[in-house]
């Protein structure tokens, strides 16, 4: 960490000419360059803004690094400017974007978690301002902790957030994320598309967040190394959008700006990942920009906060913020443009993590120039000049120090109000996106339900909180990976540690559940309930367990009461009705399932299965609206298709069916099935030939298919 407080000369400060004349000729010689001096350079038409998540500054070239190649940054960092100490204000995720985003402190725009409800709808965007200025808008993002869910699509005209979320709990970690040359793929398919107005892009590349697994060929270079091997990557894939600009001749036209959320523990003060500790390790990020009028090679020594960066981009881009908006950072856009430094500003952070996810006690720290005091049980003063390590805690030996900033912090809290008001509320968080960060091990251990507050310092509780990771991790693992006896070993060893949460509970559960052992499994989906009752599925999963253990009517009181607590759940009717179906209850099956259809508008597998509860109620043409809906929504899966054609045949629609099997069979034809049902329809339309070829095909493909064999010999064929 060391090179960001160390004595870098920078000297555009005294090299900018303004500067070297004496004052009395000052005013001359401005008339004279009124004259003679090119009108300053208008300012960047576009805004390309990258975040490369968890990326310490100390991995760059730019930076000082020597070992891990980034050839795209560090030439970034020459042709414009690049500011020496940028600081985050809180390590983790989706809090520290809203900040760099919005201009604006955790407290203000009440981001406080990665868990937490969508960005109020009253705080404005950088987005929403440009757009408003006429900026066509687009946004990439490569995690589900800045997915549509977090407010941050506000004010962009296209966001991708596209992640592959299907396929229940066990879904693997990469579906959750996406790799980085996705959306720079997609960013750049985007600029391509050249508009008149002016631009605004945001690029999150995601890759040096844990997992590390660089591609190659930086996982082999950087073997030992895979967190470098990721941010090396990230480098190219800079390389590959900056490339690009240049193709289309917008380089010049463009404000470039590269920075990060956070750092990454990488094992300093016994952290790995981030999230946790508010130490240099994770706050100290990057900040590189270039674009017109930026000098280049400019070292920004002032402290730069992400509250700084919207309303630095906005004065560059001579876009003045709306009178009715407030941001508490300041713009450094004068300095970037050869001005002097600016005065020196504290810079806060804080992590609430300890607090909210395991009841310890919160962290607050203010930075000021040199010296850094962190507020906990246990406070720490460090000089950062002297020990960039943040190795001595000086809080005995400099009274003084500690005094002055655990004043103006207390002071800057005491106007914040308290931290737990503004707890997030995991109630008001989609129950969908609390699964996806369960599988991401987000939640960590806490989340909702956390009932117990000890307010022990964290510092205190740093193996507590890395055996809980451990295990947490380890659980989701097993229980990904088919071992529900190990991750159930796992969740119970976090139940002994006295970690009772919603996430605990549930996987616990679902542990069981998954060894079939419905009598274990339901107390455990009870406990997970009763802490948080906005999880449809785990309502679902209870009905399971007792109509598994022969308790039906337990079974569908407890879908009454989820679809009590759940009234906008689809998944819950669903399971109703199927429980209904299985009991032998048609009517109230169909019942179930129509009060689901309104709730699912795109739910097409929902739809095929009331298609054929019709069916086989004898109410075609209810069946034929319901299938065609669904393959209306999904035309992929070759059974709608198939049902579709069965129904439509049994009503005698002979040649709507031929149409709706030939599109099964296209679909899917490696099953007998499909092939079989279309010759019959074939044969029904007196096309014996076709129909021939087709029982024939059926027998390729399964030569066990009984009903094409016996077909066949009614025909008179030989098999
Ligand atoms: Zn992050």
């Amino acid at each position: 960490m060391s090179g960001a407080w160390g004595p870098i000369e920078s000297d555009n400060v005294a090299a900018h000419p303004m500067l070297r004349v004496p004052r009395i000729l000052a005013p001359f010689l401005a008339l004279a360059l009124l004259h003679c001096r090119a009108a300053p350079p208008p300012p960047a038409r576009h805004l390309v803004l990258v975040t490369i998540d968890t990326l310490r500054a100390d991995r760059l070239g730019a930076y000082g690094s020597s070992s891990v190649e980034t050839p795209n940054l560090d030439a970034l960092a020459r042709d414009g400017a690049r500011a020496l100490d940028a600081s985050v204000q809180v390590p983790l995720t989706r809090p520290s974007h809203v900040s760099l985003l919005t201009g604006l402190y955790p407290a203000e725009h009440g981001i406080r978690d990665n868990v937490s409800p969508a960005l109020r709808e009253d705080v404005p965007t950088l987005a929403e301002r440009l757009k408003s200025e006429g900026f066509a808008t687009a946004g990439f993002v490569s995690s589900v902790v800045l997915s549509k869910q977090s407010g941050l699509a506000r004010g962009f005209d296209t966001f991708s957030d596209q992640f592959d979320v299907g396929g229940g709990d066990e879904r693997p970690l990469d579906a959750v994320q996406r790799r980085g040359d996705l959306p720079t793929a997609e960013a750049i398919a985007w600029i391509e598309t050249r508009r008149d107005s002016r631009e605004f892009v945001w690029l999150h590349l995601y890759d040096p967040h844990d997992p590390f697994e660089p591609p190659e060929p930086y996982a082999s270079r950087y073997a030992d190394r895979p967190y470098d091997g990721e941010v090396s990557w990230s480098d190219e894939l800079v390389g590959r959008l900056d490339a690009a600009l240049a193709r289309l001749g917008m380089r010049d036209q463009t404000l470039l700006v590269v920075t990060s959320d956070h750092g990454e523990g990488l094992g300093e003060h016994g952290e790995e990942f981030h999230g946790y500790f508010v130490y240099e390790s994770t706050l100290a990020v990057p900040l590189l920009l270039r674009g017109p009028g930026i000098v280049p090679g400019l070292q920004l020594r002032a402290t730069v906060r992400s509250v700084d960066l919207a309303p630095t981009v906005l004065d560059l881009l001579s876009v003045p913020l709306k009178t009715t908006a407030h941001m508490s950072g300041r713009s450094l856009a004068a300095t970037l443009r050869g001005g002097p430094e600016p005065p020196s500003e504290a810079t806060y952070a804080e992590s609430l993590t300890p607090l909210l996810h395991y009841g310890w006690s919160d962290l607050r720290s203010l930075r000021d120039g040199r010296f850094k005091y962190i507020l906990a049980p246990r406070p720490e003063l460090f000089d950062l000049r002297e020990d960039p390590g943040e190795t001595r805690n000086l809080i005995d030996s400099s009274p003084v120090q500690a005094a002055a900033l655990h004043g103006a912090l207390t002071r800057r809290l005491a106007a914040e109000g308290s931290a737990s008001e503004s707890a997030p509320a995991a109630a008001a968080v989609p129950p969908e996106m609390l699964e996806q960060l369960g599988a991401l091990g987000y939640i960590g251990a806490g989340g909702a339900g956390l009932t117990v507050k000890t307010g022990a310092d964290p510092k205190d509780k740093l193996e507590d909180y890395r055996a809980i990771n451990i295990l947490m991790r380890e659980g989701l693992t097993r229980l990904r990976e088919k071992d529900p006896g190990g991750a159930a070993a796992r969740f119970q060893g976090l139940l002994a540690r006295g970690v009772d949460s919603f996430e605990v509970r549930y996987y616990l559960a679902r542990a069981f559940f998954d060894q079939r052992r419905p009598r274990e499994a339901a107390p455990q989906f009870e406990a997970a309930i009763a802490r948080l009752p906005v999880f449809g599925k785990a309502w679902v999963n209870l009905a399971i367990c007792y109509a598994a253990l022969g308790d039906t009517s337990r079974a569908l009181e407890t879908l009454k009461k989820g679809q009590a607590a759940n009234p906008k759940d689809p998944q819950i009717l669903e399971a109703e009705a199927t429980l209904l179906r299985d009991l032998k209850r048609p009517r109230q099956a169909i019942a179930a399932y129509e009060a689901a259809l309104p709730l699912a508008p795109k739910n097409a597998l929902l739809r095929v299965k009331l298609g054929e509860m019709y069916r086989d109620a004898r109410e075609p043409e209810k069946a034929i609206r319901l299938l065609r809906e669904a393959v209306d929504i999904n035309p992929k899966p070759a059974q709608f298709w198939n049902s579709l054609g069965m129904v439509l045949g049994a009503n005698d629609q002979v040649a709507d069916a031929e149409a709706a099997f030939r599109e099964a069979v296209t679909r899917d034809p490696r099953k007998a099935q499909y092939a079989y049902n279309l010759g019959l329809v074939l044969l029904r339309l007196e096309r014996r030939n076709e129909a021939l070829a087709l029982f024939g095909r059926a027998l390729e493909l399964d030569s066990g298919f009984a009903p094409a064999r016996s077909r066949l010999a009614e025909l008179g064929q030989r098999p």
